[in-house]
C-alpha cells in the first residue's frame, strides 16, 4: 500500500515536471519561425505549418498550437474576424467587392497613442496600377522612402498577428487592430516584435529595409479589412501623416477597385512576351522581373537564377 502512494507521488511529480518543460518551450519571441512564402498575395496555408486559432465570437478554441501562448480572449475585434492565423496573410477569403453591409470603423479615439504614421518620409508608389514591363501591375500599398534602419511604427494600438520573414514582402509584420483594421508592413532590415505582442499607434515593430521582392530601402505599407486590401490614402493623409478621419467606412465601394484588377488579369494573359531578352548592365532577375512583368519566381525557376544574383550583360534570359 505504502509503496503504491510512493509511486503516485513520484508520477504525479513525472507529469508536473514535463508540462512545466512544455510550456516553457512554447513561451516568448525567441520560438518564432520565419517561413519562405511562395507568393505576394496568393498565400497558401500550409496545413502543418499554420497556427490557426478560430471559433465564433464566444467560443475560441486552439488548432494546433505552435510556437507561443496567446490566449483569445485579447484577440482584437473578435467580433468582425473569427481566425487568428500567424503565418498566412488572408486567411479569411472573402469576396468584399459584393459585400451588402456597410461597417462604419471607429479608426481613433482621443487618446493620443490611438494613432501613428506608419513611416517618416515621402510617398514613393501609391495604391493602384503601375507599369510593370508592357503590362500593368496592381500595387496594393503605399511606399514610402527610407534610409536603412529607420524606425517603422504601428499605426493603431493591437496585437501582432504575423512577424515573420516571407519571400515577396522580406521580413514582415501585420497587426490586428482593434479598430477592426489589419495593417501590413514589409521589406524590414530587422523585426523588432513577435506574434502575440500588445502594441499602441506609435510602437516601434522594426527597422526599415529592402528584404523580399525589392530594389532599394522603403516601407511597404498595407491597410486590410478582413484580409483584403484598401486604399491607405483614404484613410492617411501621408504628407502631414494624420489620419483624414477618426472613423472610416467599410462598404463594398472599398474593393471596387478588384473588378479592375480582374480584367487587367485577363488582358495580361492576352500579351505576348518574347522567348528570350539580352540582360542589361547590372541587371538581377528582380529588375527584369518589373521590366517585362514577368514574376522573379518563375524566371528563377526558367533560368536557374536567384532572384538578386548579378547578371552579366548581354547574357540572354528566358522569360516563358
Ligand atoms: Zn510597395
Amino acid at each position: 500500500m505504502r509503496f503504491k502512494i510512493v509511486l503516485y507521488i513520484c508520477l504525479f511529480f513525472l507529469l508536473a515536471l514535463t508540462s512545466t518543460i512544455k510550456a516553457q518551450v512554447i513561451e516568448g519571441p525567441d520560438s518564432i519561425e520565419f517561413v519562405e512564402d511562395p507568393e505576394e498575395d496568393e498565400e497558401e496555408s500550409s496545413e502543418f505549418d499554420s497556427v490557426i486559432v478560430s471559433g465564433s465570437e464566444k467560443y475560441w478554441d486552439f488548432i494546433r498550437p505552435r510556437n507561443f501562448l496567446f490566449d483569445t480572449a485579447f484577440a482584437p475585434a473578435h467580433n468582425l474576424y473569427t481566425v487568428w492565423d500567424t503565418i498566412t496573410i488572408n486567411p479569411y477569403h472573402r469576396d468584399l467587392k459584393v459585400m451588402e453591409d456597410t461597417i462604419r470603423l471607429v479608426l481613433a479615439d482621443f487618446d493620443d497613442c490611438s494613432f501613428h504614421p506608419p513611416a517618416i518620409g515621402d510617398v514613393t508608389s501609391n495604391f493602384g496600377f503601375r507599369n510593370w514591363g508592357r503590362r500593368q501591375k496592381f500595387h496594393f500599398g503605399t511606399d514610402i522612402r527610407m534610409e536603412v534602419g529607420d524606425p517603422v511604427y504601428a499605426a493603431f494600438e493591437g496585437v501582432v498577428r504575423i512577424a515573420k520573414r516571407s519571400a515577396d514582402y522580406g521580413y514582415m509584420v501585420v497587426i490586428r487592430h482593434n479598430n477592426g483594421l489589419e495593417t501590413l508592413y514589409a521589406h524590414f532590415s530587422q523585426l523588432l516584435t513577435y506574434p502575440g505582442q500588445p502594441v499602441k499607434g506609435g510602437s516601434i515593430i522594426g527597422l526599415a529595409g529592402s528584404t523580399g521582392r525589392s530594389t532599394g530601402p522603403h516601407l511597404h505599407f498595407e491597410v486590410r479589412f478582413q484580409g483584403e486590401k484598401i486604399d491607405p490614402a483614404t484613410l492617411i493623409h501621408f504628407p502631414s501623416g494624420s489620419l483624414l478621419n477618426d472613423t472610416f467606412q467599410v462598404d463594398k465601394g472599398c474593393f471596387k477597385h478588384l473588378y479592375d484588377v480582374q480584367a487587367a488579369k485577363l488582358k495580361a494573359k492576352k500579351t505576348k512576351l518574347p522567348k528570350y531578352v539580352k540582360a542589361h548592365k547590372n541587371d538581377t532577375l528582380i529588375k527584369i522581373s518589373n521590366r517585362y512583368g514577368v514574376s522573379v519566381k518563375r524566371l528563377s525557376k526558367l533560368n536557374g537564377l536567384k532572384p538578386k544574383t548579378k547578371i552579366k550583360a548581354g547574357r540572354k534570359i528566358r522569360l516563358r
